[in-house]
């Protein structure tokens, strides 16, 4: 599925320009436009799976996809050694502000405690 109005989507699409710097036809990657930290990438499925939440066959997939190709990303980024964090944002409180279901990784400096 995809939702045209959906920023991810679209770059998945390819309407919105972005160097995708992962791609397996199933989940890409992208760097963060506004990085919270050195090195911020986003892992994010082509299909259009907005929250956890909906528990849905296809989200389950999506998600553990992100999971599966994150260690290899962070490794082609120079971080696996150093180390990094993986995000996923979910709901108001979390701050998520794409309803697109995505992996953050960070890293490249001392993160700090959670919260
Ligand atoms: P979240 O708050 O978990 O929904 O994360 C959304 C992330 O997408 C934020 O860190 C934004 O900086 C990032 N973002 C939004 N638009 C773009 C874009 N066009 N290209 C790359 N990253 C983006
Ligand atoms: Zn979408």
């Amino acid at each position: 599925m995809v939702d045209p109005n959906c920023i991810f989507c679209k770059i998945a699409q390819g309407d919105i320009p972005a160097e995708k710097i992962y791609d397996d036809g199933t989940v890409f990657a992208i760097r963060d436009i506004n990085p919270k930290a050195p090195t911020h990438v986003l892992v994010i499925p082509y299909e259009h799976v907005e929250a956890l939440s909906d528990a849905d066959p296809a989200l389950v997939a999506a998600a553990a996809r992100c999971f599966e190709v994150a260690p290899a990303i962070a490794r082609d980024l120079g971080v696996a050694e150093t180390g990094y964090r993986l995000v996923a944002n979910q709901g108001p409180d979390s701050g998520q502000e794409v309803p697109h279901f995505h992996l953050h990784i960070l890293a490249g400096r001392r993160l700090g405690s959670m919260g």
